[in-house]
């Protein structure tokens, strides 16, 4: 009796342990499918791949040969395309623009208070710019070190939609919390802890502000939505 309960209970396990790899093969494979070729296929499957076996992939990933990184490219390309058409078809004075403060210029003299940093945009560094052309199509933005920060905004505020800025696995994670607000996320193209680097243009294009930007942050070229012809505040 109790041999034949252990010999079915072995069988599952098996089973599910053949279905737990063909999903986190098949994640990769299509993960990779999504950020070579822009093709988006079961995106469900992945995200529940990524969201139920988050360490285990990461794990799998590098047994392949992978770098663990691109489990959180993977996630934030398939929460990004997943979410796009309700993010855009939220009023942009709905929705909250979260930056990290390593972006922040080492000169920097803005103070940090319970709400994150206090930019007065001084011109010397991106979150300035950002900060100025999100509020300017009607976003809220907050400049922040950290995800005890980022719970307390959560809670603190009415939004229906965000857009962060952050490394891949901060952003992965946070799109994963923030799921029914329809997150878009632009990864940093240098990350760490000091002296970071975004693609601004990457950041204004989500917000809907099509405008030239140079790739290096400090040289933004006058953007500035507001005054000139101010996008439409609620057609993103
Ligand atoms: S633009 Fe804002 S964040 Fe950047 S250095 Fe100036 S005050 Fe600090």
């Amino acid at each position: 009796m109790f041999s034949e309960f252990y010999q079915i209970f072995g069988q599952m396990v098996f089973i599910a342990g053949i279905i737990i790899l063909a999903m986190l093969f098949s994640t990769l494979i299509l993960g990779k499918i999504l950020i070579k070729q822009d093709r988006l296929i079961f995106p469900k499957v992945l995200l529940l791949t990524i969201d139920l076996f988050y360490g285990p992939f990461k794990k799998f990933s590098e047994s392949m040969g992978l770098d663990e990184k691109i489990v959180d490219h993977i996630g934030v390309e398939v929460r990004n395309k997943v979410n796009e058409k309700r993010f855009k078809s939220t009023k942009s004075d709905e929705k909250l623009l979260i930056l990290p403060h390593c972006l922040r210029s080492p000169n920097c003299e803005a103070t940090l208070e319970p709400s994150g940093l206090v930019c007065n945009n001084c011109k010397k560094c991106v979150i300035g710019t950002l900060k100025e052309n999100a509020e300017c199509v009607g976003y809220k933005v907050f400049i922040i070190p950290g995800s005890t920060f980022l719970k307390k905004i959560i809670e603190q505020n009415n939004f229906k939609a965000v857009l962060g800025v952050a490394c891949y696995q901060d952003l992965n994670l946070s799109m994963m919390k923030l799921s029914k607000f329809s997150p878009q996320g632009v990864p940093l193209s240098r990350d760490g802890c000091f002296k970071t680097k975004v693609d601004p243009k990457a950041v204004l294009e989500k917000m809907g502000i099509t405008e030239e930007v140079s790739a290096e942050n400090s040289s933004i070229k006058n953007i500035s939505p507001c005054s000139k012809e101010t996008p439409d505040k609620h057609s993103f």
